[in-house]
């Protein structure tokens, strides 16, 4: 198998604010696995060292040492991916990493069955994706104005940063934007400790929230929050502590592919939070149009299977300089026909 790297840059129409820094650009690393059959398939690392994880010098130095492996590696046969991925994991284990090689081996999959990766996991795949909309202004009036445009144009969910100035004040303004029947789904990204987080959720629960992600970082500190305060909270960096996946502190687990390492192990990593009676929901991590590709297959399959909270999927309308190949309407995607991830050509 040929492997193959290549890096894009993508900016943002608006820098992002978050409790853990500004994001202006996202830089990816892309990878095509072409097989001796002609077939070719994509996957993408999308590295953000300041949320959680590798920076792109290591990730990127991953992808390198991957190369040989997959030169020698066989391109058909029931257990050639995963022989390909144990090998590249023997050499370098960086989820990251890895899970750019397992996207490019289920597009590849995808393309050779002439079907979408959700159809390769389940024939009973749901065919659109209820995703929620990404606030992004820190002030009033702008995120009330972003807020009034993503209900006009059909978001039922809409996503809030919290931890960054004056949330209380945003929030209300959010709420009365958006009307009653809107979902609003706080994002602390961790900002908070215990006492910070429950004194702030007291404070904007009135407002009526579906839920609050990550409002402190670490499993004790959110079972305490979560034991404390009367609105539904989900885990997301926190997830990716050792034991987070069963452990039971919340209501809810975001999952990432890139984390997880991969469209495979998410699978099995969102069986075990649902066995735990907790719901999962997917996001990227303002990733590309093959990262959130992945994400969109996944949760496609998962969707047959258990109830799925709105999902974080639509954020490539932030890039000012991209094409969105998946595009939102009425507040879902709807899954490419094309056969693999989808979104050939990137
Ligand atoms: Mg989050």
């Amino acid at each position: 198998m040929k492997l193959e790297l290549r890096r894009r840059t993508l900016h943002l129409t608006e820098p992002i604010v978050t409790s853990y820094g500004e994001i202006a650009q996202r830089e990816l690393a892309i990878v095509t696995l072409s097989g001796e059959d002609g077939v070719t398939g994509h996957g993408e690392a999308a590295p953000l060292p300041a949320y959680d994880g590798p920076d792109m010098d290591r990730v990127w130095s991953a992808l390198e040492s991957y190369v040989a492996v997959a030169a020698a590696a066989e391109d058909s046969g029931p257990m050639a991916g995963v022989q390909m991925i144990e090998a590249c994991r023997a050499v370098e284990d960086l989820p990251e990493a890895i899970a750019a090689l397992d996207m490019a081996l289920w597009d590849r999959a995808g393309q050779r069955a002439g079907k979408p990766v959700a159809a390769l996991i389940t024939e009973a795949h749901a065919t659109r994706v209820p995703v929620n909309a990404t606030l992004t202004a820190v002030d009033r009036a702008g995120a009330a104005e972003q807020a009034a445009r993503a209900v006009a144009d059909g978001f039922d969910c809409l996503k809030v940063k919290v931890g960054v100035g004056d949330d209380a004040g945003r929030i209300a303004a959010v709420r009365a934007a958006a009307g009653q029947d809107a979902l609003l789904r706080l994002d602390a990204n961790g900002g908070w400790d215990v006492e910070q987080a429950v004194h702030a959720i007291e404070a904007l629960a009135p407002a009526g929230l579906e839920l609050v992600e990550e409002p402190c970082h670490g499993l004790t500190a959110v079972r305490e929050v979560r034991e404390r305060v009367p609105v539904r909270v989900a885990i997301d960096e926190t997830a990716g502590e050792p034991g987070a996946l069963a452990a039971g502190v919340a209501d809810a687990v975001c999952l990432k592919v890139s984390r997880c390492g991969g469209i495979g192990p998410l699978l099995a990593a969102a069986a075990l939070v649902r066995a735990t009676g907790a719901e999962i929901y997917l996001a990227s991590t303002l990733d590309g149009p093959l990262g959130v590709a992945a994400a969109l297959q996944a949760a496609a399959a998962l969707a047959s299977r258990g109830p799925l909270p709105h999902c974080g999927l639509a954020t490539l309308g932030l890039f000012e300089d991209l094409e969105d190949p998946l595009a939102p309407r009425e507040g879902a995607i709807e899954l490419p026909s094309a056969p693999g991830l989808g979104v050939a050509g990137f």
